[in-house]
C-alpha cells in the first residue's frame, strides 16, 4: 500500500510530488491525459517567482517533475477510472483504479485539474484537430500567414490572440459580450495589437466544414441584432474557460455544482485523508504559484495526516 497517491502532474501535483518525495513518502503520481497540465500547453510564463526573464511553461513544469524525481516520487502513465474514496473505516486504504488496476494508498492528493471549455458546436467537436484546437502554443505554428478566430473575452484569449499574432495574418477575437473579464494589462496588449480585431456582442452559431475536414469558416450571430454572417478563417482557437477534472470522484467526494471540489478548509476535502491542490478547486486564482502552494499545502496535510494515524 502507498502512503501517497497524487493524481495528477501540473503545476499542484508536481509540488505536491516534491514535498512528499522530500518527507521520504514515495508517492506515487499519476499523470493524466493532459502530462504537465496547462503549463505544459502555456507559452512563456512571465509571473512565476524566481525567472526575472520568464520560462517557458512546458520547461517550468518538467523542472518540476525532475526536482520530485531527484527525492524519489514515481511516475505513471494512465488516468483514474473509478474512485473508491468514501464510506472508509480508520485505516482502511483508499483505492483507485488507473487504466484497469486497482492501486491503494493511505492518502490521496487530488490535483487533476481542469481542461478546455468548448462551444459544444456539432462541427466544432468534429473539427478538433484538424483546424479546431483549445491550444493556440500547440497550433499557432500552423498558420503562418494566415487568418485565425479566437473565442472568449478573459486572459486566455487575450493570451491566445496575441500569441497567435506571431503566426497569423489576422486573429479575430470574437466576444459575446462588450464587456471583457480580462486583465487590463492583458486587454490592452491585444488592444494595442495592429494584427488583432475585435468583434464583440457577437457568437459563433457554425463551424465550416466539416464535409472538407478543415476549417474554411464560421458563422457568426450578432447578440444585438441577430445578424447572421459568414467569415472566412483558416483556424478556429477556443478560450472560454475551462472544467475540473472530477469525473471519477463523482459521489465520492463533495463537489459543487460546476464538478469543483468543495473545499473543507486548507487542502481538506470531506473525506479525512483525501486532499485537494489547483485548479480542481480553485476557480478564482487558477495560477501556476497558487496551484503551486496548493500543492505543498495537501503535501503538509498528508504528512500530517499519516503521522497522526502512525505511519
Ligand atoms: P475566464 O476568465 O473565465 O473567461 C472566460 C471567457 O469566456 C469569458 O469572457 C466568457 O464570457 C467567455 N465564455 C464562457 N463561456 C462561453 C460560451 N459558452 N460562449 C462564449 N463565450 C463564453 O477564463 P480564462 O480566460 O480561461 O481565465 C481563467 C483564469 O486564468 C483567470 O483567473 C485568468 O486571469 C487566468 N489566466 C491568467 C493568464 C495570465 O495572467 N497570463 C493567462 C490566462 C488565464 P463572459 O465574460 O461573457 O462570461
Amino acid at each position: 500500500m502507498r502512503n501517497v497517491i497524487i493524481v495528477g502532474s501540473g503545476c499542484a501535483g508536481n509540488t505536491a510530488a516534491i514535498y512528499t518525495a522530500r518527507a521520504n513518502l514515495k508517492p506515487l503520481v499519476i499523470i493524466g491525459h493532459e502530462p504537465g497540465g496547462q503549463l505544459s500547453i502555456t507559452s512563456e510564463v512571465e509571473n512565476f517567482p524566481g525567472f526575472p526573464k520568464g520560462i517557458e511553461g512546458p520547461e517550468l513544469v518538467e523542472n518540476m517533475k525532475q526536482q520530485a524525481e531527484h527525492f524519489g516520487a514515481e511516475y505513471i502513465y494512465g488516468g483514474v477510472q473509478e474512485a473508491d474514496l468514501a464510506g472508509k473505516a480508520p485505516g482502511e486504504p483508499f483505492r483507485l483504479n488507473i487504466d484497469d488496476e486497482w492501486h491503494e494508498s493511505r492518502t490521496i492528493i487530488i490535483a487533476s485539474g481542469a481542461s478546455a471549455r468548448w462551444l459544444g458546436l456539432p462541427n466544432e467537436q468534429k473539427l478538433i484537430g484538424k483546424g479546431v484546437s483549445s491550444c493556440a502554443t500547440c497550433d499557432g505554428a500552423f498558420y503562418k500567414g494566415r487568418k485565425v478566430l479566437v473565442v472568449g473575452g478573459g486572459d486566455s484569449a487575450m493570451e491566445e490572440a496575441n500569441f497567435l499574432t506571431r503566426f497569423a495574418s489576422e486573429v479575430l477575437l470574437v466576444h459575446r459580450s462588450h464587456h471583457f473579464r480580462a486583465s487590463k494589462i492583458m486587454l490592452d496588449r491585444a488592444r494595442n495589437n495592429p494584427k488583432i480585431k475585435f468583434v464583440t456582442g457577437t457568437v459563433v452559431d457554425d463551424v465550416y466544414d466539416s464535409s472538407l475536414g478543415e476549417v474554411t469558416g464560421v458563422k457568426l450571430r450578432n447578440v444585438d441584432t441577430g445578424e447572421t454572417w459568414d467569415q472566412k478563417v483558416d483556424g478556429y482557437f477556443v478560450a472560454i474557460g475551462h472544467i475540473p477534472n472530477t469525473k471519477p470522484f463523482v459521489g465520492q467526494i463533495d463537489l459543487d455544482a460546476d464538478g469543483y471540489i468543495v473545499s473543507h478548509g486548507g487542502a481538506r476535502t470531506n473525506l479525512p485523508g483525501v486532499f485537494h491542490a489547483g485548479d480542481v478547486q480553485d476557480r478564482v486564482y487558477r495560477q501556476a504559484i497558487t496551484a503551486a502552494g496548493a500543492g505543498c499545502m495537501a503535501a503538509i496535510e498528508a504528512e500530517r495526516f499519516l503521522e497522526a494515524e502512525g505511519h
